[in-house]
């Protein structure tokens, strides 16, 4: 058998491949940083052979809750990510796969490549209402790039969204996809309607060099993106500190950071509530938001999510609370699961890029809702 992870977003760390029965195996650290929790690697050479997959690190990575009715996505065509049973002792996570193919691929969540990213913002620059910038680059000298969705006009209100901050969590550029790939589509009425009353600013990858080095959480310099927003810096943070100047020019009325969580298995929303100038019309704003988006999407839902700061205690370095403080915008975190949405389970693919995709699409009817009222 042979193992690995030398390519766009690859992660692992062999440490004995002798006994199929055993493979042992360990999740390499991020950047810099001792987040980790994102793996993805290929094996080769075995076709009918019964593997386990032993990540002997899997108890001390980040969110060990994550591992918790957790299964493993695979993939031999790298198109059709699919579920493997994967055990959680509180110290090893075992994937077990006797596999079809000779080679196959394991990942944390469906893998999204940089290539993927390039063709995805050729694609839309093509879209006569698309304009594509840079706000400049990366630690490791990648491009920051910025689609510009429709005509910025006075009076206008701004809509930001934007993703992979935390770069292994891909869900972010699926969703991305189902947004953009709506929001191009001339024939679509709430394109339409919505590029009528606003423009929309879309970074759709915050994190290009973490996503390239298979990072979990953090950048090059092993910053953590989505808690550089109080005081970002061009040494440390570039991305944050490129974005948010140009927010600063911008102005913003609507800013959605689209992300994955590791422990829940549920699609929800964490708002801004705890931040000290929280407004009666950002609160109504978002129970809009909230409601369009039910309706859009039966996958998302109010119910389970994370626990609401108190108030006055919402943690300003983040970028949705950051947001809301500095503009007064309806600013909001989505989170969708890296197992499942428990409320509406897929035996074969959990939680998937397809289904990110949907709700992608499905965030462009929410904001129809509340477009017109994001400026007083
Ligand atoms: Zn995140």
């Amino acid at each position: 058998m042979h193992i690995s992870a030398a390519f766009d977003s690859g992660n692992i760390e062999i440490i004995d491949t002798s006994d199929p029965s055993a493979v042992r195996l360990a999740i390499r650290k991020d950047t810099n940083s001792d987040f980790f929790q994102w793996f993805h690697f290929r094996a080769v050479g075995v076709r009918a052979t019964p593997c386990a997959f032993r990540i002997e690190n899997a108890g001390a990575a980040s969110f060990t809750r994550g591992w918790e009715d957790y299964r493993a996505v695979a993939s031999y065509d790298r198109i059709d990510w699919f579920r493997v049973p994967a055990q959680y002792d509180g110290e090893v996570l075992t994937i077990r796969h006797t596999p079809e193919r000779d080679a196959v691929y394991y990942a944390y969540f469906a893998p999204y490549s940089g290539e993927r990213h390039a063709d995805a913002m050729a694609r839309y620059q093509t879209s006569p209402r698309i304009a594509h910038a840079v706000l400049g680059q990366t630690l490791d000298g990648a491009d920051l790039d910025l689609l510009i969705v429709g005509e910025p006009g006075t009076g206008k209100p701004v809509c930001w969204t934007i993703g992979r901050q935390h770069p292994g969590e891909t869900q972010a550029s699926w969703w991305m996809e189902g947004f953009l790939d709506r929001l191009s589509d001339e024939a679509d009425p709430v394109a339409r309607a919505v590029l009528d009353m606003a423009v929309l600013y879309v970074v759709a990858n915050m994190n290009p060099d973490g996503s390239r080095r298979g990072n979990l959480r953090v950048n090059a310099a092993g910053a953590n993106l989505n808690r550089e927003w109080a005081e970002p810096s061009m040494e440390t943070s570039p991305e944050v500190y490129l974005t948010r100047e140009c927010m600063r020019a911008t102005g913003v009325d609507f800013c959605l950071d689209v992300h994955g969580d590791e422990a829940l298995p549920y699609i929800f929303i964490a708002g801004a509530g705890g931040i000290p100038s929280l407004s009666d019309r950002q609160v109504a704003l978002k129970k809009t938001y909230d409601a369009a988006l039910m309706r859009a999407s039966p996958d998302y839902q109010t119910e389970k999510g994370y626990p609401s700061a108190p108030p006055g205690k919402g943690n300003l370095t983040m970028c949705s609370s950051h947001v809301a403080e500095h503009f007064g915008a309806l600013s909001m975190t989505l989170e969708m699961p890296f197992k499942d949405n428990a409320n509406a389970s897929d035996p074969r693919h959990g939680w998937s890029p397809d289904r990110c995709r949907r709700l992608g699409a499905a965030g462009l009817d929410a904001l129809l809702a509340v477009v017109a009222d994001l400026r007083d």
